[in-house]
């Protein structure tokens, strides 16, 4: 016979579980002036033989983990930052309306790749657009918010239409070049930029 006992009620941090007089703080938890506290968000587990009181962390199966790969359409850029509303976790579709963030600022082992500097040294501005596809990879969730980051090889953006004309677009080295009127961007492209990627995606499996 199990000695443990949980209660189903989502414990968020900081909350109160037990006084010191009742359990051990356990796994998760703290202890502030004799008030065993959860350190994560969770679900409350008292062990009576060990009188022990943890929080077993409950994995939010809606809510993007660091190192997922997330793929969705700029919503709002603000200064040098862009939020990302999120269309597929992990290649999977994903409809909870949430967002991320990720800086435009890029930085890479090679230099950065945010400028590029051309023959004449003039500074070249990635040119970032809502209704962009980007994919990301999450490397934080400080303060309860997504932060991605787009600056890897194949990460970035990864299919746009054109923003004059509609237009399909394919991919010039850093430029998307659009098919229809000729309009030509440079931007932070995804190695493997091209519609084929959301239209597989799509594809039932
Ligand atoms: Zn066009």
């Amino acid at each position: 016979m199990s000695k443990k006992k949980s209660n189903y009620t989502m414990i968020i941090p900081g909350e109160h579980v037990a006084f010191i007089e009742e359990f051990e703080s356990g796994k998760n938890t703290f202890v502030l002036d004799g008030s065993i506290r959860s350190l994560g968000l969770g679900i409350k587990e008292c062990d009576f033989k060990k009188r022990q009181v943890t929080i077993e962390r409950k994995k939010q199966a809606n809510f993007p983990q660091i190192g997922d790969i997330i793929i969705g359409y700029i919503e709002m850029l603000f200064g040098s930052m862009i939020s990302i509303r999120i269309l597929y976790l992990n290649n999977k579709k994903f409809d909870s309306g949430l967002s991320a963030i990720a800086s435009t600022r890029i930085v890479s082992e090679s230099g950065g790749w945010n400028h590029r500097r051309d023959r004449g040294e003039r500074r070249v501005k990635f040119v970032y657009r809502v209704g962009d596809i980007v994919r990301g990879r999450i490397f934080s969730l400080l303060n309860s918010s997504a932060h991605a980051t787009i600056s890897d090889k194949d990460l970035g953006i990864v299919y746009c239409i054109c923003y004059i004309c509609g237009g399909d677009t394919v991919k010039l080295n850093n430029t998307v070049k659009c098919i229809e009127c000729g309009m030509m961007e440079e931007k932070k492209l995804a190695s493997d930029f091209g519609k084929e990627i959301l239209l597989a995606l799509e594809k039932p499996r």
